[in-house]
């Protein structure tokens, strides 16, 4: 989402504009410590412009962020994407050109899961129409993008606010059927729980829908995950990765997971742990929790912070071993690489991979790896 939104506010100000802004991300308290942090050094680099905050840190923690020496302005959340928020002329100027598009087709999130200060930042869900969806991907196409990634706050909430019964599945479907020489669709972090029957069928069975799902799984026990307000359970997301694996077994699977929830006791963590094995689990994005002022969580009972970061490395060296099993799996297959610009690419399953050189940043090359080189195929 950030990187999505970072490159429509560039092509709105243009490339000299004399102003920095920073889209502050506000998820944990170490993102807004970071938000701090970024903002200090770009001041720092760039005594002489215009800094701008935006974004969740700058919404949710306004007066703070507005208070530092370094920051000349805020501009709010739900302004961020408008021109004239920006004094900016209403067609963009230039678009920076990427081999991925990363394409926000939904912002916000009408669920209120109880460690999440997420809605507080984004406001409730709201959806992409089809044809300004369309037009963005055109755009990121026309400008050299081989791959595009749809992603969102909660992106299979996708349509609920529009007119009519469409669903992700049918976004998805008229991408591809508008779209004939897109070889290569990707969709970030899903809520397994709210992914429609067309849109089950197309990650089952569409080649040209990369196999490699996000879960936003958050835990492997089901206590844990109603005492988040999740919508789903465990079983939810054992059966669905069944499902999918058994239709295309060459599906990568990752999850977003929180170590050391409040409540969290052993019988939980191990439960957590047993999911990236299960489930097979080769991409994750592990979060030591944090408590969001606010938030229901903040006032369970907490789980010591020494017992939080073991927890979670304890989750990343799972996740490190059921990858590296992964990777070894890969070898001797050909695998269909989208080359990046520091001369390595991602597979469909999103493996990274090692490009020999003189690879053309934007290519697709077939590459039969041979070797796992610090955690990369070559
Ligand atoms: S689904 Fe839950 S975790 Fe995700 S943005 Fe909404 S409230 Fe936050």
């Amino acid at each position: 989402m950030n990187l999505a939104e970072g490159d429509r506010i560039s092509a709105l100000l243009g490339t000299d504009s004399g102003t920095v802004v920073v889209n502050s991300c506000a998820v944990t308290s170490e993102a807004v410590r970071q938000t701090r942090q970024t903002i200090r050094r770009a001041r720092r680099d760039n005594p002489a412009a215009r800094l701008i905050v935006t974004g969740c840190a700058a919404e949710i923690e306004r007066e703070a962020i507005a208070a530092m020496p370094e920051v000349d302005g805020i501009i709010v959340n739900e302004a961020k994407l408008d021109p004239r928020a920006w004094n900016a002329p209403a067609t963009p100027v230039s678009v920076r050109r990427h081999t991925r598009a990363f394409i926000a087709v939904q912002n916000g999130c009408d669920h209120a899961c109880t460690f999440c200060i997420i809605p507080q930042g984004r406001g409730p869900s709201r959806s992409l129409a089809v044809r300004t969806v369309l037009r963005d991907i055109e755009r990121d196409l026309v400008g050299g993008a081989s791959e595009v990634v749809l992603t969102g706050v909660d992106l299979t909430s996708w349509g609920h606010d529009l007119p009519g019964t469409a669903r992700l599945g049918n976004l998805v479907a008229e991408i591809l059927r508008h779209f004939p020489a897109l070889s290569r669709l990707r969709l970030s972090s899903l809520d397994g729980i709210e992914i429609d029957p067309l849109l089950e069928e197309l990650i089952a069975g569409e080649p040209r829908v990369m196999p490699h799902v996000h879960l936003s799984l958050q835990h492997g026990h089901d206590l844990i995950l109603k005492r988040m307000k999740r919508r789903h359970l465990h079983d939810h997301a054992r059966a669905l990765v069944h499902r999918l694996r058994t239709r295309r077994p060459d599906i990568a699977f990752g999850a977003d997971l929180i170590a050391g929830f409040p409540t969290e006791d052993a019988g939980h963590h191990a439960a957590n742990l047993g999911a990236v094995d299960e489930l097979g689990l080769v991409h994750a994005h592990v979060f030591p929790y944090s408590p969001r002022p606010g938030t229901p969580a903040a006032r369970m009972p907490q789980v010591a912070r020494g017992l939080i970061k073991d927890r979670a490395s304890e989750l990343r060296q799972e996740v490190a071993r059921v990858r590296e099993d992964w990777l070894r799996r890969l070898l001797g297959h050909p695998l269909y690489v989208l080359a990046e610009a520091d001369g390595t690419g991602h597979a469909g399953n999103f493996a990274r991979v090692r490009l020999p050189l003189g690879t053309a940043r934007g290519e697709i090359v077939t590459i039969t790896p041979t070797r796992i080189e610090e955690g990369l195929l070559a």
